[in-house]
């Protein structure tokens, strides 16, 4: 039985049940995932997590040792790389640097002997869309890193893959020139309007180019979500540590009012939140407070709804575009809280008294 709620027809690439063993090495554990036809989707975890593992099954340079594959709705196990509906767009681009650019575009067709000038016509589309028309005869070590991975999506495009697999492609370049190209695959994306599955170690690139994400954590899938719904309502501990900075508290349930919002006992003090429906008192949970998401104000400032604890500074520190400051909230323990730098607020010093606010909606209240 398919494992989706997605109707059949959505789906582009159907992982069920993958998983891939080397030696005594488990790089994937039993994943399952559908990708949607047309989105950019995200595979999110850190170093060996699996997430390459995964992207050469679907391209088809590596087998599963069980499981199956599913490519526009018929396994694709036995099809060889060239044969399925797939391009993969390496790190390092993978260029033949001995070749010029139009030589590297047309390599593929040539393969496939499609006619000369049918290829010529590609070639230029394809340099067109990644804005590089007119570059055709340059020679690939006369290219920038920019350009190099221009080309190399070029390459790929050109055999209008149904899905277009991008194995870190951003991972080699300076950040100035990964932001700049994160731009360009988005646009790219939305011009061709194909599958993107793209492979990252980057919280933040993944937030900020795809339309969902799955988070991996040494070859499992952890969590499958938007951008938005990943970060805000991290599923585990480990996505909440890996999707950014939060505050972590163990406790127990201590309270709960009508209204689904309570308390949670953290050191005998009380840290108040929502909690989840099914959360008894008593229950042993952990809270996540992402840093942006606490507000640190002088002492006495009036409330505004929301929980609000007294607490001294114990360090401020300057980090360009916010503030981070840490503050000592008693038997509690210490909290940190990152605002904004907006040029407008006050300088705290350490053993200020302060104020520490943030909504009852802002944690993440999860089993221990
Ligand atoms: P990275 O971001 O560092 O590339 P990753 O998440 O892409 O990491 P994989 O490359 O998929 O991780 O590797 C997952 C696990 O499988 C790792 O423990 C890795 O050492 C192992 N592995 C991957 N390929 C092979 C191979 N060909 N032979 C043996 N072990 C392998």
């Amino acid at each position: 039985a398919a494992p989706s709620i997605l109707a059949e027809a959505e789906i582009s690439v159907s992982i069920r049940g993958i998983t891939k063993s080397f030696g005594s090495t488990r790089a994937l554990d039993a994943a399952n995932l559908d990708i949607r036809r047309g989105e950019f989707f995200s595979l999110l975890g850190p170093s060996g997590c699996g997430k390459t593992t995964l992207l050469r099954i679907i391209g088809g340079f590596e087998t599963p040792t069980s499981g199956d594959l599913l490519i526009a709705g018929r396994s694709a196990l036995g099809d060889l790389p060239y044969r399925r509906r797939t391009n993969m767009v390496f790190q390092h681009g993978a260029l033949f640097p001995h070749l010029t650019v139009a030589q590297n575009i047309a390599f593929g067709l040539e393969m496939k002997r499609v006619p000369r000038p049918e290829i010529a016509r590609k070639v230029e589309e394809a340099l067109a869309l990644v804005r590089l028309s007119g570059y055709g005869d340059r020679k690939i070590d006369q290219l920038s890193g920019g350009q190099r991975q221009r080309i190399a999506m070029a390459r790929a495009l050109v055999n209008d893959p149904e899905v277009l697999l991008l194995d870190e492609p951003l991972g080699a370049l300076d950040l100035q020139l990964r932001l700049q190209m994160q731009e360009e695959l988005r646009r790219l994306h939305r011009a061709i309007g194909g599958t993107f599955i793209f492979v990252t170690h980057d919280q933040g690139e993944a937030i900020t180019m795809s339309d969902r994400i799955a988070v991996m954590n040494a070859g499992r899938i952890q969590q499958v979500g938007t951008p938005r719904e990943v970060y805000e309502r991290p599923a585990n501990r480990f996505v909440a540590e890996f999707m950014g900075h939060s505050n972590f508290y163990d406790g127990t349930v201590a309270g709960r009012k009508a209204d689904g919002t309570g308390a949670v006992a953290v050191n005998g003090q009380a840290f108040p939140t929502r909690l989840p429906p099914d959360a008894m008192l008593g229950a042993k949970v952990f809270v996540a407070l992402r840093y942006e998401k606490v507000d640190v104000v002088p002492e006495g400032r009036p409330g505004e709804g929301g929980a609000a604890l007294d607490g001294t500074v114990e360090e401020e520190s300057y980090m360009g575009s916010f503030v981070r400051r840490r503050v000592n909230l008693g038997p509690m323990g210490t909290i940190v809280s990152d605002a904004a730098n907006t040029g407008r607020q006050e300088t705290m010093r350490p053993g200020d008294r302060v104020r520490v606010r943030w909504g009852l909606d802002s944690a993440t209240v999860l089993p221990a």
